[in-house]
């Protein structure tokens, strides 16, 4: 793969042929997906869906030492400063003397919308240097200028001869995709064109032998994590102590990192990804660009994929039976401490909703501790997700829907379901709680989901929720969600173009 020459990435539906609209049963997503019959799906009708440029700031306010500008009219992203506090305190967790998130925005008005507004950026991209002396400028692009024609790069290459700190532009309009995980691709692009450079460094090395073969070791046994904003400072963790129990150095990045990491990411011996949907645009890039061979497959959610992550990773570096006797050894502590919890679980329904991978995944855990997962909500579905969808069969007849958003699907789906928990993101839950239904979290900044230890962290609080349920079903009986009866009678994907697929209830 190598797209670096453009400007901007392709997006997804375009690259990956992902599907952003489906409704039927796991095994004949799988089928329809290798027929290549899911591109171009459709709905009839739609509700809101999630901004790529959005996303994009879930990576880019994380990294440290960097001034963000945005690019639009002064609304577009402004949700995500909520986080701002979080950024800051984790920033802070991997060096102390980190500012906070230094946000700018070019505040596009009619005036500019006629006039153009290249001015407004270059005036911000001064600002921003004079002001902060950051490492690096990151400008997020919105629609209003892509629309308009700004030329963001002329304006870029200009700026760059004036400003110290490294200028990287994302072009991560929202209105481009339907796919909301292009802006993974967006992020990584404009990192890999302008934080990573592809020429060998010039500079004389004065270190002897000795401390030349020193590092040259250190490389040969470290490996780049990715950890794309769906992992806690707590995954974290639980993935540095998994790996450093197999002799393995980690560099961890993209989030939380400094400009100045994403170099040095080019000398690993390879690259780990805890989720194809996250990285497979960078791991294929270093690949072509440095020959960093990558790891993709799964993600370390629930003991399946957990062991999986961690033994691929031990064939490269050949030490397998190492990590079987440490799997051994963690497998065993866990079942003892799941015990207790399992009979809370038996026979109860689950529906899960979130990113395509990890609800996968999750659909995984949840029958190992005794769960019948009776639905899956994916944001976008592409060829990643096969593998794992296809070899598990306790879920072959299960409903998935491919929705970004899209409450009203949910909500028919629950009323259908009936399910006795949702997993989902914090956002979407609020749907599911409203219609009465006990809810645990998919992904949270402050929990532990990954790892063994992140199974039990897991088990114990869905256990806890199952146990006292009843917020949520004062909850559910005492509000109703905004829509009419008849919707819930009808089929969940009456709107979705081959949405004909009967609903297992
Ligand atoms: S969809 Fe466009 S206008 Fe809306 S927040 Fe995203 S980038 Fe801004």
């Amino acid at each position: 793969m190598d797209y670096i020459r453009e400007k901007a990435p392709p997006v997804r539906e375009d690259r990956l042929k992902a599907c952003s609209a489906y409704g039927g049963s796991c095994c004949s997503l799988v089928d329809k997906g290798r027929k290549g019959c899911l591109n171009g799906i459709d709905r009839k009708f739609a509700q809101t869906q999630i901004c790529q440029l959005n996303l994009s700031l879930a990576i880019i306010n994380t990294i440290r030492d960097i001034v963000v500008i945005v690019h639009g009219p002064i609304g577009c992203a402004g949700g995500s400063l909520a986080q701002a506090g979080v950024n800051k305190n984790f920033k802070q967790l991997r060096d102390s003397t980190s500012r906070g998130l230094l946000w700018v925005n070019t505040n596009l008005g009619e005036n500019e919308v006629i006039n153009g507004g290249e001015n407004n950026l270059r005036e911000a991209i001064l600002y921003a240097d004079k002001e902060f002396r950051p490492s690096a400028i990151v400008i997020v692009n919105s629609c209003v200028p892509a629309i308009i024609g700004d030329d963001v790069d002329s304006v870029v290459e200009q700026a760059q001869k004036e400003v110290e700190a490294k200028i990287v532009p994302v072009h991560c309009e929202g209105f481009k995709t339907k796919i909301a995980a292009t802006a993974y691709d967006a992020v990584y692009h404009g990192i890999l064109r302008s934080l990573i450079t592809t020429e060998p460094a010039q500079v004389q090395d004065t270190r002897d032998e000795f401390e030349i073969l020193q590092e040259k070791y250190r490389a040969s046994r470290t490996i780049n994590v990715l950890n794309v904003s769906s992992m806690s400072r707590i995954d974290e963790y639980e993935l540095v102590r998994l790996l450093k129990a197999l002799d393995l150095n980690l560099n961890i990045l993209p989030c939380y990192a400094h400009p100045e990491d994403f170099q040095k990411a080019t000398e690993s011996a390879l690259n780990v990804s805890i989720c194809a949907t996250h990285d497979d645009y960078f791991s294929e890039h270093l690949k072509t660009l440095f020959n960093i061979p990558f790891i993709l497959r799964t993600i370390p959610i629930g003991v399946k994929y957990t062991n999986r992550w961690l033994l691929d990773i031990a064939k490269f570096f050949d030490i397998e039976k190492q990590a079987q006797q440490f799997i051994d050894q963690e497998v065993k502590l866990l079942e003892e401490g799941l015990a207790p919890f399992r009979e809370i679980f038996k026979g109860k329904r689950a529906l899960i909703g979130g990113g395509e991978i990890r609800v996968i995944a999750n659909a995984e855990l949840l029958t190992y501790l005794g769960f019948e997962v009776v639905g899956l909500r994916a944001y976008h579905y592409d060829q990643f997700g096969d593998e794992m969808l296809d070899e598990q069969a306790a879920i072959e007849q299960a409903t998935f829907n491919v929705a970004t958003g899209q409450p009203f699907e949910q909500a028919n789906l629950i009323a259908k379901l009936k399910p006795d928990l949702f997993v989902g993101h914090v956002g979407g839950n609020v749907w599911a709680a409203k219609q009465g239904i006990p809810c645990a979290p998919l992904f949270h900044q402050s929990q532990l989901f990954l790892g063994y230890a992140g199974i039990y962290e897991f088990a114990r609080r869905v256990a806890r929720i199952l146990k006292n349920p009843s917020f949520n079903r004062s909850l559910g009986a005492n509000s109703q969600l905004p829509y009419f009866d008849n919707w819930y009678k009808k089929d969940a994907f009456s709107y979705i173009d081959e949405g004909d697929l009967q609903i297992r209830a």
